[in-house]
């Protein structure tokens, strides 16, 4: 009986250590950057892959923050005349004031 706890006990400690203990949600919060740029051995994407699949809280973090980037990447790019000219005219200057009002709100 005493065995098979310690048995069971090993097994979870050894879960946590090599599975979830391999990095932590904030590990894997400042390993983001990399991870999406490519710039990343390919243990450490491994270990965050890892990460995504055990925690849910990171894998939706993961989503919006990828979500995010990629709307930055494109609002940074220089808007097309073409582009500019299909939307209506009310709705770009709402875009461009909420952009306004958001880059003020948060500083630098
Ligand atoms: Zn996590």
């Amino acid at each position: 009986m005493n065995g098979r706890r310690s048995l069971l006990e090993s097994i979870r400690h050894w879960v946590d250590r090599s599975l979830h203990g391999a990095m932590t949600c904030a590990e894997f919060e400042s390993a983001l950057v990399d991870y999406l740029d490519g710039s990343m051995s390919t243990l450490a994407k491994r270990q965050v892959d890892l990460h995504t699949l055990l925690c849910p809280r990171c894998r939706r973090y993961l989503r919006a923050y990828d979500r995010a980037r990629r709307l930055a990447v494109e609002a940074l790019r220089e808007p097309e005349m073409e582009t500019l000219s299909a939307v209506p005219e009310d709705l770009v200057q709402a875009i461009l004031s909420a952009r306004r009002s958001g880059s003020t709100a948060h500083g630098s």
